[in-house]
């Protein structure tokens, strides 16, 4: 049976996202070698502090450089305001990246937006995330746009609450086992799982066996599921 509603996630599964957060991370890993630092423990101590930094900073680009300010700061008890400033520059240059969408995807939105009442659901800082939505050419195509802090059990369940959304009647698409599917089944909504080679490894969790949850191999793959 066809669903009524769509909820979508953004971020890996409408358009690149992890790559810029990867790329920015490289970065600093080099700036921190060319102080002098262990380029390992500058790694390593950036993906632990960007895990424990979430409930202070939540996610997007300036949570990650203000970790990677906290990361110089334990490698460095004089800080200089020059690699400071490179590090801010750096979360800049993630905060606008480009916004560029993944293969199928600006095929088959339109198509999707025909049939079904589509809602974007993305977590992290509010505008940045609506700054990707307007830079899309997307926007047109959803009727309801929702930026939480945290995607979970309690978020999903409060999108479908406040939006009128039955269960029964929505499905969830995403790349995140943890903040897309997982929630979404709890909920009691399907979810069309699509894997992305370069989801933040934050966001893998382990999946119940669950006949609520389909996997595909590219966003196009949902005309063949759905329309
Ligand atoms: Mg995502």
């Amino acid at each position: 049976m066809f669903p009524k509603n769509l909820i979508i996630d953004c971020d890996d599964t409408l358009w690149e996202n992890n790559r810029f957060f990867l790329d920015a991370h490289e970065k600093f890993v080099s700036l921190m070698e060319a102080q002098g630092y262990s380029r390992e423990r500058a790694d390593s101590l950036l993906l632990r502090l960007e895990m424990e930094n979430v409930p202070r900073y939540g996610y997007g680009a300036r949570s990650q450089a203000m970790s990677m300010a906290d990361v110089y700061g334990l490698l460095e008890p004089e800080p200089e305001e020059k690699i400071l400033q490179t590090i801010e520059e750096i979360g800049e240059g993630v905060f606008h990246h480009p916004v560029c969408l993944l293969p199928g995807v600006e095929e088959t939105v339109p198509k999707l937006a025909d049939r079904y009442k589509m809602v974007m659901y993305t977590k992290g800082n509010a505008e940045e995330q609506l700054g990707k939505i307007e830079k899309s050419p997307l926007r047109e195509y959803f009727h309801h746009v929702r930026v939480v802090p945290e995607k979970d059990r309690d978020s999903f369940r409060g999108v479908l609450e406040e939006l009128g959304l039955k269960a029964h009647e929505t499905w969830m698409i995403g790349d995140s086992p943890r903040s897309d599917i997982l929630p979404a089944v709890e909920n009691g909504v399907r979810s069309v799982f699509i894997p992305f080679s370069m989801t933040w490894q934050h966001e893998h969790t382990a999946l119940p066996p669950s006949g609520h949850i389909i996997t595909v191999e590219h966003f196009g793959n949902l005309e063949a599921l759905l329309l």
